[in-house]
């Protein structure tokens, strides 16, 4: 055991804001449930929905599901960070959950398409981290698909056709995963969290730190 303890003022960083996109099907929300089960430093941002809720799905968990003028509402009273048209449902990240997170230095995760990513990589650029999840295949997503059976015949249709769009974003991210085996894609995206946190812009307490550092004697 270190005899010695760090600053807090080593430690502390600002919150970062890590965006998972994908097409449906590649594995994104597995990938994001795996970190927030393993990660105690990274909570959900849970979106507001105008789809109808699945049946396995949680309300205020899964999405808060909301009726399309309520949506309107809160988009025009400013209240979303971002927001979008997704497979003819809309979704919008709440703002105040983020702003909090970000003020105490904690970190966020969001499920959100290349449309979302977007806006926040251009309205808040210097805490985004952002992650592409690509498919190993096509077949495969299509099997993906059809294995979780959430959805009737025609939705999974679209969202066959929507993901050759959403893949075509790639170029817009950070980082890009291809998920072949969960068991190399997941720790390929820890690694990404781990080394942003690392991040000398993002720790502006490093300065005093290593003024300090210098000014000890080694003796
Ligand atoms: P699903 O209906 O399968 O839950 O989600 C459909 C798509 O909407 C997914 O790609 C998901 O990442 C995206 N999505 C979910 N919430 C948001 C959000 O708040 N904003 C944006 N831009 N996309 C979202």
């Amino acid at each position: 055991m270190a005899e010695y303890q760090l600053p807090s003022a080593a430690i502390t960083r600002r919150g970062l804001m890590l965006v998972l996109s994908s097409p449906s099907g590649a594995g994104k929300s597995t990938i994001a449930r795996n970190l927030l089960e393993t990660d105690p430093g990274l909570s959900i941002s849970v979106s507001v929905t105008t789809r109808k809720r699945r049946g396995n799905e949680i309300e205020g968990v899964h999405y808060h599901f909301i009726s399309q003028r309520e949506f309107e509402r809160l988009r025009d009273s400013g209240a979303l960070l971002e927001w979008a048209q997704v497979h003819g449902n809309f979704y919008g990240t709440p703002r105040e959950p983020v702003e909090e997170a970000m003020a105490e230095g904690r970190d966020m995760l969001f499920d959100i398409d290349w449309q979302g990513a977007q806006q926040l990589q251009e309205n808040m650029r210097a805490d985004v981290v952002s992650v592409f999840i690509l498919p190993p295949t096509m077949a495969e997503l299509r099997s993906r698909l059809h294995r979780r059976a959430e959805d009737a015949e025609d939705v999974i249709a679209t969202r066959l056709t929507n993901a050759r769009d959403e893949i075509g974003h790639w170029r817009e991210y950070d980082y890009v995963v291809i998920n072949d085996d969960l068991d190399r894609a997941f720790p390929a995206v820890q690694a990404i969290v781990k080394a942003e946190r690392l991040r000398r812009d993002r720790r502006p307490g490093l300065f005093d730190f290593v003024q300090e550092l210098l000014g000890q004697d080694a003796q």
